[in-house]
């Protein structure tokens, strides 16, 4: 499959990653829109948040658990945001599902 984030999860294209394990991967933005601006992806495909089921949910805690742990490693005691753009009126982009963790600047709510 023609998929950017299963590239960057099975190393074929390089990513500045920042936590690793055997089900989820964390690495830098290449465009970041905050200081801290981190993609945290399933390294099994998943589209988006559309296709989480019961089968495939177990991930996404860990997911939650990495991001707790970046967001203080990171010192973000002040607050960070995690958010996932799912399908196009949202804006995803990459359609591998990926959390945005951001942090380091202040963020408006609701998001535009
Ligand atoms: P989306 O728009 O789908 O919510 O987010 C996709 C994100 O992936 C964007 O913030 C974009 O900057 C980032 N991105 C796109 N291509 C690459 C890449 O090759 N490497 C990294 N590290 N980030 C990427
Ligand atoms: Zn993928």
């Amino acid at each position: 499959m023609d998929c950017l984030f299963c590239k960057i999860a099975n190393n074929e294209i390089p990513s500045d990653k920042v936590y690793e394990d055997n089900d989820i991967l964390a690495f830098r933005d290449i465009k970041p829109n905050a200081p801290t601006h981190i993609l945290i992806i399933p390294k099994a495909h998943i589209a988006s948040a559309a296709e989480i089921t019961a089968e495939n949910s177990g991930v996404i805690s860990k997911i939650f658990e990495a991001a707790a742990k970046i967001a203080k490693d990171a010192g973000l005691e002040s607050g960070f945001r995690v958010v996932t753009n799912c399908g196009e009126s949202a804006g995803q982009s990459v359609m591998h599902l990926h959390f945005h963790l951001m942090g380091g600047r202040s963020f408006s709510w609701p998001p535009g």
